[in-house]
């Protein structure tokens, strides 16, 4: 059990409930998103992405999903049972940026080997995750930025839980930062064979607070449980546990 902490909201005055290590809380009854450590309110971008399916209408893509692959069992659609049904409304950092990184890097494919350079130049809406202990597959998650609007805490549903931010802005642009180079360094690593020299430039343009609707799905098939993270806004499977499709003598 968590202990949940209540400070006032700065804009209606009512309570907002807390958990300790959130650094963000917005308020349930008027959408004001305040800073929990100075009782300020929350001055950056804070936008949402809208949830289209209720836990009746969840289950036809989630049905879609368990029918397409040829990896799944061909009776899981048919034979899975839904055992639970939650949306989460996950905060995230979206850090936009335009990056440049240069290298220099030894060419060992072949004789004699040489030196090569090279450049990687890209954009990115750049997602962090704003919790620290929960587990959630960023860099599998399209996030469908293109329908997002200014947060608005009547677009919510009752039935949803909406978290809060661990993570400050300053620490999730560096956690950007650190994830950008390390995913350079790896591009660079597919072109030359030992690098001898990677500098990254990293323009931050803006950053911005975002809650994405997920609904975290437990199923049940042949007597197991399993787990699948779909997106709320296209219905799309972010990540799912398979069962195996049994071993088949042909
Ligand atoms: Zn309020």
């Amino acid at each position: 059990m968590s202990i949940v902490e209540e400070i006032n909201c700065p804009h209606c005055g009512a309570p907002i409930a807390f958990e300790p290590g959130e650094i963000l809380a917005t308020c349930k009854y008027c959408g004001y998103t305040v800073v929990i450590e100075t009782g300020q309110t929350f001055t950056y971008e804070h936008s949402l992405l809208l949830n289209k399916y209720d836990p009746a209408q969840i289950e036809e893509p989630i049905r879609g999903w368990m029918r397409e692959g040829f990896l799944k069992p061909p009776d899981l659609a048919r034979k899975s049972k839904m055992l639970e049904k939650e949306l989460i409304y996950l905060p995230f950092w979206v850090v936009t940026v335009e990056t440049k990184s240069s290298y220099k890097g030894i060419f060992e494919r072949i004789a004699p080997a040489i030196m090569k350079e090279g450049t990687i130049e890209k954009g990115y809406d750049w997602l962090v995750l704003a919790r620290k202990a929960t587990v959630f597959p960023t860099k599998e998650y399209e996030v469908p930025l293109e329908g997002k609007i200014p947060y608005d805490f009547r677009r919510i549903e009752a039935f949803a839980k909406i978290l809060n931010s661990e993570i400050d802005k300053s620490d999730a642009e560096e956690q950007a930062k650190q994830e950008i180079e390390d995913d350079h360094r790896f591009l660079a690593q597919q072109d030359v064979d030992r690098i001898v020299e990677i500098k990254t430039e990293i323009k931050i343009e803006k950053t911005v607070y975002l809650h994405a609707p997920v609904w975290f799905v437990k199923y049940g098939y042949k007597g197991k449980t399993y787990q699948l993270i779909m997106d709320g806004v296209e219905g799309t499977a972010i990540k799912g546990d398979i069962p195996a499709a049994g071993f088949r003598i042909l």
